[in-house]
């Protein structure tokens, strides 16, 4: 039977990695979740025969409720509330990677005997414990502020000297636990610590700095629950947690060089530092509006047009209206492009999911470093529902929470239309240069609307 398991747990990781590397393209991307969660339903069923297991009512209890509540949720949750919804599943891998590390942690305390000859064991359960910790409650609060439950950066005055007592405090009780004893007090202050060291290192994070966040804990995750792997002896938790760790490692990188700041920054550098750049910041000039009949005519008599969504767009569901505008305007001739900003919404790939939703070909969407040189030859850059990813002032202002952050140089365009409803700032709270410039129009409205009457526009010219 053992045999039979480790063949069900190599398919099963077989499965995962292959449904992975499916999910590089949205062409495939909807079969790589479908093999990994084959992959994954197998490695489950065979954990049941595993030999010395008990509590199979508990189990199967746990995985209905939980399957259940995920079912629901899952079919539920609005394509813009997916980020959160995201970052609190991330939270619940870490969570359950530290429970198991509890668990064990609660079972060495009460037996020393067993510690002497699995010392090793007992640091990989510690090390798990303590990512997984740390990842279970920074993701909560980051599903919190996605939420709009929290504000998006809390900070007090010697933030970061605190920060650090807690976080030495984490380790101190983690080593203990690790190489002297494992007392009940001990673990629990040891949990404690982390739970607070997780709350305590995500809340002074606000800015344009959650997308590298979100992705750092989903690597943690996939670390802890490849330790605890190890703690349980399952190759299948082993090699899964690898690979999530390391995509999750990948992602981070991205998203940090997105944001061009270096990892260590986004975690310690807003530490007990006032948090810059604010919501009143000034900006010289004055917003212009434009009717959708002469932005129509704009877009329509133009050679090349950059579209560039952003969140606001994922909030209107507008990707199909704007490609249905945009087919007229390829009939027309026009020269017509998508500009995707790697932070651009709430989650990474949130605007490529949208528009190959929309059936928006892949050769039309360029990346930033692809088409950011384009804008100076552009006559109109449409931006539909994006703020912070064409703030000028990331380029301009040293104390901007965004200073330093690539931006679409949607400012460069001779023309810009910006669709948005109202004053509404982008996530990091901060005004917009962009709108206030000699070029820019407003198109006020709700994304979709205002790209109906767009269509409508260019329909009657
Ligand atoms: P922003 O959040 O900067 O701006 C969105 C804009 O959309 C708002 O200014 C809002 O203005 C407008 N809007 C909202 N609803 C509508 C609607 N129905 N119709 C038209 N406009 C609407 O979005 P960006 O995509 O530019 O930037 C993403 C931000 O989110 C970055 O700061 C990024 O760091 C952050 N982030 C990204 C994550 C990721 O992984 N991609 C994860 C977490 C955060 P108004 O209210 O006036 O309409």
């Amino acid at each position: 039977m053992t045999n039979l398991i480790e063949v069900v747990y190599f398919v099963a990781v077989a499965l995962f990695i292959l449904g992975l590397k499916r999910m590089s393209s949205p062409r495939h991307a909807r079969q790589g979740i479908v093999w990994a969660g084959a992959g994954m339903v197998a490695a489950t069923i065979a954990t049941f025969f595993v030999s010395g297991l008990e509590n199979f009512g508990l189990m199967i209890a746990a995985i209905l409720i939980g399957s259940g509540i995920a079912f629901v949720s899952g079919k539920r949750v609005a394509m813009t509330d997916m980020p959160q919804m995201i970052a609190l599943y991330n939270g619940m891998g870490g969570g359950a990677a530290a429970a198991i590390a509890a668990v064990e942690l609660f079972k060495m305390s009460g037996n020393h005997a067993d510690m002497s000859h699995s010392m090793i064991i007992v640091q990989l359960t510690v090390l798990g414990a303590v990512i997984g910790t740390i990842s279970f409650s920074g993701s909560l609060i980051a599903f919190a502020k996605l939420q709009g439950w929290l504000r998006k950066a809390i900070r007090f005055p010697y933030q970061q000297a605190f920060n650090m007592a807690v976080f030495a405090g984490t380790i101190g009780a983690g080593v203990y636990l690790a190489f002297a004893g494992s007392e009940v007090s001990m673990i629990i202050l040891f949990f404690v610590l982390a739970l607070a060291f997780g709350v305590m290192v995500t809340i002074p994070i606000g800015g344009a700095d959650m997308p590298v966040v979100i992705s750092l804990f989903n690597a943690l995750t996939g670390l802890a629950v490849a330790f605890e792997g190890f703690v349980l002896g399952n190759a299948a938790m082993i090699i899964a947690g690898t690979v999530v760790g390391a995509a999750g490692t990948l992602l981070t990188q991205l998203m940090a060089k997105a944001m061009n700041r270096p990892i260590s920054n986004v975690l310690f550098g807003s530490f007990g530092s006032t948090g810059g750049g604010s919501a009143e910041e000034e900006v010289d000039g004055s917003l212009k509006p434009i009717e959708a009949s002469d932005a129509a005519v704009m877009m329509a008599f133009a050679e090349k047009v950059i579209i560039i969504p952003g969140y606001g767009m994922a909030v209107a569901q507008a990707q199909h209206k704007i490609w249905e505008m945009s087919k007229q305007l390829i009939e027309n001739g026009v020269d017509v492009k998508f500009a995707i900003h790697p932070v651009a919404g709430r989650m990474p790939g949130h605007m490529n999911v949208l528009l190959a939703e929309a059936g928006v070909p892949y050769d039309r969407i360029m990346d930033l470093d692809e088409i950011n040189e384009d804008f100076n030859t552009t006559d109109v850059a449409l931006v539909i529902g994006a703020n912070d990813v064409v703030n000028p002032v990331a380029r301009s202002n040293p104390d901007s929470p965004i200073y330093g952050m690539p931006i679409l140089n949607a400012d460069y365009a001779k023309n810009v239309i910006v669709i948005k409803r109202g004053k509404g700032a982008g996530f990091s709270g901060i005004e917009n240069a962009l709108f206030y410039g000699d070029n820019t129009r407003m198109l006020y409205g709700d994304g979709q609307e205002m790209a109906s009457q767009l269509i409508q526009g260019i329909k009657e010219l």
